[in-house]
């Protein structure tokens, strides 16, 4: 069954569409923080940050097939439904980010938001780290990193170097904010020297894709200032962090402390629905449309709205940003007991961890048998087979990722840390 849908993905839908592990999982049923492939076998999903408030939470399904099955229109019609939900978002930000535009996806919202930051400096170049993903359009993939786009490099685009947990920019942690800083006012010359001039930065507060560095409250103030001072727009990629995830607040430049002047929305935020949206104040928003324009087909159709709405009313209803905050404590209080020698760094907030592993020795100081990179391999698939579903970031992908759906417990938390100890342990012995 397996080795014929592999055959068929080939076949139908090209070469090179990614599958996680050796030994492709195939998914045939999900609820709260668990997964079920079709020999009927239970993974506790350590993954999967869409699922937000839980796979196939009731309460999102009635509201979506209720909603379907009433009426699903764009947004050239008046509807509650946009607005309703538009209310009770905005309602969760601050700085005058009072006004909200719906697309399907992240990447394009982070398009829209590279946009609004043209429409009111009328300068084109942006800067982004070195190490990160905004999403796939054409503008928003030449601020990633991964794959360089044909013809090179824009000259309009500055990847700046990310912040990092081992090598922290600057020699040490207390360093690195005002060396991130200088990094951003080296490019912004740069960008004014070529002729772009600087129209701003896009980040995402807690830096997820880069691998989750190390980075605590008044981390991006020195270079809000340097963004300021030179007239930029800071677009905040909240498309990880948000709603909670990181449980000690609902933003993650919440968390930071500071305002950004867009903020960008997506993933979690209609548990699998394809909503995303850009929230920000009144004059940006006034300034795209003056120079845009914008219609998207999909976006904030009333079955989306509903899904969305309903999301939220589960994330409000169970509370469970402050159920993250406490889960998340444990499971890293827990991780933080299990001993590796490669164990370079534990590090996170709310159910976002990372688990760091460096090209070390062994205890004995025989050299390991592998890359920090090739141990990290492992460790995903020995997960795998102990029933855990968890990812790998960070620049050689040496870095655990774990990022559950928010239901999940104290029971999944104790089982993921044997199964983490388990496979450690076996790595020890191997
Ligand atoms: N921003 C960030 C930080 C992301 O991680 C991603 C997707 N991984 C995106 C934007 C793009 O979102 P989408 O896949 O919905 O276009």
């Amino acid at each position: 069954m397996t080795t014929d849908l592999i055959t068929r993905r080939a076949q139908r839908l090209g070469p090179n569409l990614p599958t996680f592990y050796d030994d492709p999982v195939h998914i045939v049923h999900g609820e709260g923080a668990h997964l079920w492939d079709a020999c009927g076998r239970r993974y506790i999903d350590c993954y999967n940050n869409v699922a937000h408030v839980g796979h196939c939470h009731p309460h999102v399904v009635e509201a979506i097939a209720r909603q379907a099955a009433t009426l699903n229109t764009h947004t050239r019609y008046l509807h509650e439904g946009i607005l309703d939900y538009a209310d009770r978002l905005t309602a969760y930000f601050r700085h005058d980010l009072s006004q909200v535009l719906f697309t399907c996806t992240g990447s394009e919202a982070n398009d829209v938001a590279l946009r609004m930051a043209q429409a009111v400096t009328g300068k084109t170049g942006f800067i982004a780290t070195d190490n990160t993903y905004h999403g796939n359009t054409t503008a928003v993939a030449h601020l990633s990193t991964r794959r360089p786009p044909i013809g090179g490099w824009p000259d309009h685009i500055r990847r700046i170097p990310a912040p990092d947990s081992i090598a922290p920019l600057g020699g040490s942690l207390a360093a690195q904010p005002q060396a991130f800083a200088e990094g951003v006012a080296k490019a912004i010359a740069e960008l004014k020297a070529a002729g772009h001039g600087f129209a701003g930065i896009m980040l995402c507060p807690v830096f997820a894709n880069e691998g989750l560095p190390e980075v605590t409250e008044g981390f991006l103030a020195p270079t809000v200032e340097v963004v300021r001072r030179a007239g930029g727009l800071i677009l905040c990629d909240e498309v990880q962090p948000g709603f909670g995830r990181i449980g000690t607040a609902f933003w993650g430049h919440e968390r930071l402390g500071f305002a950004p002047d867009v903020v960008t929305l997506g993933k979690p935020m209609a548990s699998g629905h394809p909503v995303a949206a850009v929230v920000t104040r009144p004059d940006i928003m006034a300034a795209f449309r003056e120079a845009f324009g914008y219609f998207n087909t999909f976006a904030g159709n009333p079955v989306s709205m509903a899904a969305a709405a309903a999301t939220l009313d589960v994330i409000e209803a169970e509370a469970l940003t402050r159920h993250g905050e406490i889960i998340g404590a444990q499971l890293l209080d827990g991780m933080n007991a299990l001993t590796y020698p490669q164990i370079a760094s534990l590090r996170g907030a709310g159910m976002f961890l990372a688990m760091e592993f460096s090209d070390a020795l062994r205890p004995n100081g025989a050299p390991v048998p592998h890359s920090a990179n090739a141990l990290c391999g492992r460790i995903v698939e020995g997960m795998r087979t102990r029933g855990v579903l968890l990812g790998r970031v960070g620049r050689q992908q040496h870095i655990l990722k774990l990022r559950p759906p928010m239901p999940f417990g104290a029971a999944e938390a104790r089982d993921v840390l044997a199964a983490l100890g388990d496979c450690l342990e076996s790595e020890q012995t191997a």
